[in-house]
This record gives C-alpha cells, structure tokens and sequence, in this order.
C-alpha cells in the first residue's frame, strides 16, 4: 500500500437526497444512500490532499477528524467543488498562513470573481487566506513527496482536470476522456470515476459511458462517485455492476 482515499462525499451536485425529492433513493433508509457533494481526502507519500471542496465541505471535514490538510486540488470551478473553500479560514487560523490551493488558470480566474473578498488588496483581515498554485495539464508537480499527474478530461466542453496519485487514479465530471488520457491512467490499481444517470447527458458520463472508461483504464478496483437519484439505490446500483466496480459512498476508506 502507499496510499489511502477517504470519501468524504459522492453525490451530485444536488447531493441525496435532493431537497425535496419524494423517490425511493433520497428517502432510502440505507446511510450509503445519504451522499454530500463530491470530495476526496488522499493521503499519500506523507502528504494529505483534499480534492474539491463544495458547499458541504465544512460537515465533511468535521466527519473525519482532521483538521487540516497540505493542500486542495481543485478539478474545476463549479460550484459544487469550490463552494466551500471559504472554510480554509479554519486552516488558516490554526497554521497562522494561506492555504495552498491548486488549480488551472481559468478555475484561479474563477475563484477571483467567486471569492472576491479573498483577493482584496489590503487584504481583509479574516477573509481566506489562498495560496494559490497554478497547474497545468500533463505537468507533474509535486505536495512534499507525493508526486501528482493533472490529466486533462473533458466536463461537456470545459476542459478539466483528473488527478493521478500514484496508483491511484481520480476522475470527476467527466464526459469524455481522449486516448492520450485514457494512457496517462492506465496502471493505477484503483480507478475513482463519475457516473450521474442511466441515460446520456450532455456534460457528465451515464453508467454505461463511465464502466466503459472505466475498462479502458483497466484498473483492479474502481468505485464510482458523483452519483445522482437516478442511478438507484446504493444496494440495487450494487448488483447492476460488474464485481470490479462498486458505488463509493460516503466515508468510504480505500487503499491504493
Ligand atoms: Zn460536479
Ligand atoms: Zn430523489
Ligand atoms: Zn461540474
């Protein structure tokens, strides 16, 4: 082992249940049916990394216990991965500096407008405090000794960011993964990858789509994330797939 991936949230961006939605999944007494926005805490080669951080960022935090981390990879700017970066205040606080935030140009152009208040010059005191790291796809960077490979995938027609950590391979979001990309994941033992819906979407895989990657990949293991109502219960969506693959779910803990 040389790594481990905590959950800390697997649904879509309405999260389940959906507010007010009467369906048999976000009424579901099942705890693995109760999904908070997608993020993941890595931890690997000494490093903690925390990748995205949408609006329930906060109560996902509390659930493990930690209370910091090395730095935030950010796959992209919409709201359901950065709306909880405003949190970092805590981090911020307690390490006495900015919080490394790393991301690609147009997610950093984002968080300008998004989180105004932080890049006010004089700086506010008490506004996050972001140390803002600019990647770029195909260009390896290292977080101490835990090297990362930004890979680009394709969100509908944004381009973003997938992440392999070593023999771990994440990908969120996603609607289309070139051949280059496919490669560039290829011979990581566990694969995280989205699926939102059965039937085909314009910017995110279906099922099918995404265990076809998925295959292309060919990880040992691969757990999905992302997931909306649609796709079914955690114990239904369970038996529709092959042994290779299981539904993540929240607070999910996975060795890589
Ligand atoms: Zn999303
Ligand atoms: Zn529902
Ligand atoms: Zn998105």
């Amino acid at each position: 082992m040389n790594g481990k991936i905590t959950f800390l949230g697997t649904g879509t961006s309405s999260g389940i249940p959906m507010l007010g939605c009467p369906c048999e999944v976000c009424t579901s007494s099942d705890p693995r049916d109760r999904r908070l926005r997608t993020s993941a805490l890595v931890e690997y080669s000494g490093a903690r990394i925390i990748i995205d951080a949408g609006p329930d960022f906060r109560e996902q935090l509390l659930g493990t216990g930690i209370t910091t981390a090395d730095a935030i990879l950010l796959t992209h700017a919409h709201m359901d991965h950065i709306g909880g970066l405003d949190e970092v205040r805590s981090f911020n606080y307690f390490l006495k500096k900015g919080f490394p935030i790393y991301c690609e140009k147009n997610v950093e152009e984002a968080l300008r407008k998004v989180f105004y208040y932080a890049f006010d010059e004089p700086r506010y005191p008490g506004a996050p405090d972001f140390e803002m790291h600019r990647i770029t796809a195909s260009e390896k960077f290292s977080i101490g000794d835990a090297e990362i490979m930004p890979i680009r995938i394709m969100h509908g027609r944004l381009p973003i960011l997938g992440y392999r950590l070593g023999a771990l391979g994440y990908i969120t979001d996603a609607s289309f993964i070139s051949e280059d990309s496919i490669r560039a994941f290829r011979g990581c033992s566990v694969l995280v990858i989205s699926a939102v819906t059965l039937k085909p979407h314009p910017s995110h895989f279906r099922l099918e789509e995404a265990l076809e990657a998925a295959g292309r990949i060919g990880p040992q293991r691969c757990y999905l994330t992302h997931i909306s109502h649609r796709l079914g219960t955690y114990a239904s969506l369970t038996r529709s797939l092959p042994e290779w693959v299981r539904p993540a779910y929240d607070g999910l803990e996975i060795e890589f």
